[in-house]
């Protein structure tokens, strides 16, 4: 029959199950965060379902997060009245891996304990983090729109496989029960556990809930009553006024809903009042996430309406080049039966992007001034999805400029260091120009010979090695006032900067070597459209340029292998 069956967890499951017990061992109290966050998204989840079928709550509205243990079994329980699970959801939600970015994760993993401990964190440690501490959990679980008896039983001890049985529930939602390892039951305790969630789920929104404790004179301890108790603060983060809002809680909120392992770089939270209202609250993670690359990767904020999640990942609340951002928006306009295609033609919502983005660049400006490191990991990170927004977003195009940093062949090496106002602020005496030569890797662009004449001249030149680099630069033609050009280009004034003896030399070279351009150009034919003497080489005896209005080399070579 259908009511029992056992099945093996996914190759993946299992190999993230080993590395998760062996790596993350000394961080173990993470799976109450993991189990709370779970049981809040899955409140979530209904209350959002309900909008549309308000018979799901079936007049239990009070939705809430409990948590037990029972010493004498060894167990630990969280317990929930979300939406709950279908048995074909526990399948594939609790068995398998569906997260994007799953192959990049596994690609890169190292072997090394620590670094993968990071990796993991990157990714998502999630319930499987319950094996940490148990050697073998349950998942008890009943769908809002399921019949009592139409339950389901998860159970596994994390080896290779679980089980799922159909049994009953009297009540919809999920409790998951952890079966201590051996030497776990510090967690056997009302004060630790309490201890854990203030910790890590103080910013959860709705109440998460202990047994009362009082003292017992006659066993002289501490005895769990029958009345529960509301142990976080159990309103959202976003909706308190900064000033009440310590840094570890807006850290914590940070990988709940990140569902990162790591603290936030920086944050930007605010409320915004007038045309539109909403509330904001911004997170720029410290690492790029393993999709950032990947067209279909989970990208934008959660959106809620009114403090009811709407949902995850909304898009159209940030353009595309802020798509590493985190957090959170919560909207006073929106109506709460708000779809993704209503909010790619809301006006709301393209005020809400205009803003975010703002904010984000401030907050990005703010790094680059007062905090020069930070900001120096942030663009390790993610300065190439940035550049993307000259392109993307012109209204911001001068401000996103000023950010941009670059490798230059007076800085140090492949490190992109340099602002442009840095590079403006070196300019040499009758130098008008920003100039940049670009190839496809840092090595290719910083040996070209057309560099030579500007080592000669000490003239400061950008080194550009990203693919975004060119298309970037098609949009960004000037810096203030400062026109970007092509070192790799013909006609390049360099006139200006040469003295009385290198007019003389050149007059004289062109002369000179008259009729060896004539052998050239008669040798080369169609191949070329001229052949010039040139005081732009040093060390080379000849190089090949393209005319100033015409796509630069490496372009050239990009659209051609793009099969353009
Ligand atoms: P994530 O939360 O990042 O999706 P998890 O590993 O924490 O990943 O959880 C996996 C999935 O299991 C969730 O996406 C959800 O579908 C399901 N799940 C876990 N806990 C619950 C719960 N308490 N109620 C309903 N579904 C749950
Ligand atoms: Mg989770």
């Amino acid at each position: 029959t259908l009511s029992s069956e056992t099945l093996g967890f996914q190759a993946e499951v299992k190999q993230l199950l080993h590395l998760m017990i062996h790596s993350l061992y000394s961080n173990k109290e993470i799976f109450l965060r993991e189990l709370v966050s779970n049981a809040s998204d899955a409140c979530d989840k209904l209350r959002f379902e309900a909008i549309d079928q308000p018979d799901l709550m079936q007049g239990d509205t009070d939705l809430r997060i409990r948590v037990e243990f029972d010493a004498d079994k060894r167990t630990v329980t969280v317990s929930d009245n979300g939406i709950g699970l279908s048995r074909e959801e526990a399948i594939s939600n609790l068995g398998t891996i569906a997260r994007s970015g799953t192959k990049e994760f596994f690609s890169k993993l190292t072997g090394d304990n620590k670094k993968d401990a990071n990796l993991i964190g990157q990714f998502g440690v999630g319930f499987y983090s319950s094996f940490i501490v148990a050697d073998k959990v349950s998942v008890l679980s009943r769908r809002a729109d399921a019949e009592a008896t139409d339950a389901v039983l998860w159970e596994s001890d994390g080896q290779g496989e679980f089980s799922v049985t159909q049994v009953e529930k009297a009540d919809r939602g999920t409790s998951v029960t952890l079966h201590l390892r051996e030497g776990e039951d510090d967690f056997l305790s009302g004060w630790k556990l309490r201890e854990v969630l203030r910790r890590y789920s103080d910013h959860i929104s709705l109440p998460v809930q202990m047994l009362k404790e009082e003292w017992n004179e006659e066993k002289s301890a501490q005895v769990k009553t029958t009345e529960w108790e509301t142990v976080n603060q159990a309103n959202a983060l976003w909706t308190r006024p900064k000033s009440d809002i310590t840094d570890e809680q807006y850290q914590e909120f940070y990988k709940h809903i990140a569902h990162d392992y790591d603290d936030p770089l920086a944050w930007t939270h605010n409320r915004v009042e007038g045309r539109s209202e909403y509330t904001q609250l911004l997170f720029l993670p410290k690492h790029a996430p393993m999709d950032l690359w990947d067209r279909e990767g989970k990208r934008g904020v959660k959106l809620y309406v009114k403090r009811v999640f709407i949902m995850d990942d909304a898009e159209q609340l940030l353009p595309m080049y802020l798509r590493f951002v985190r957090g959170v928006i919560d909207s006073a306009d929106l109506p709460l039966n708000v779809s993704r295609e209503i909010l790619q033609e809301s006006r709301d919502v393209r005020v809400i992007r205009e803003g975010s983005a703002k904010r984000v660049l401030s907050l990005l400006e703010d790094l680059a001034e007062n905090k020069p490191e930070q900001y120096a990991a942030f663009w390790e990170q993610f300065g190439q999805v940035l550049k993307e927004g000259v392109g993307e977003d012109a209204a911001n195009k001068d401000r996103i400029a000023k950010l941009l940093r670059f490798a230059t062949t007076q800085g140090e090496g492949a490190a992109q260091t340099a602002s442009l106002a840095d590079y403006v602020g070196r300019m040499k005496e009758g130098q008008d120009k920003i100039y940049y030569v670009s190839a496809e890797s840092y090595a290719a662009a910083s040996n070209s010979p057309h560099l030579e004449i500007f080592r000669k001249k000490g003239l400061e030149v950008l080194v550009l090695s990203d693919r975004v680099d060119e298309w970037m630069l098609s949009f960004l033609r000037d810096f203030e006032g400062k026109t970007l050009v092509s070192i790799a280009k013909g006609g390049l004034d360099l006139d200006q900067l040469a003295d009385e003896e290198e007019k003389k030399h050149q007059t004289e070279a062109a002369e000179k070597f008259k009729p060896l351009v004539e052998r050239l150009k008669t040798a080369l034919g169609d191949k070329v459209k001229d052949v010039r003497v040139t005081v732009r080489l040093v060390d080379s005896p000849a190089c090949v340029v393209v005319d100033a209005n015409e796509l630069s080399p490496h372009l050239l070579r990009m659209l051609q292998a793009a099969g353009q």
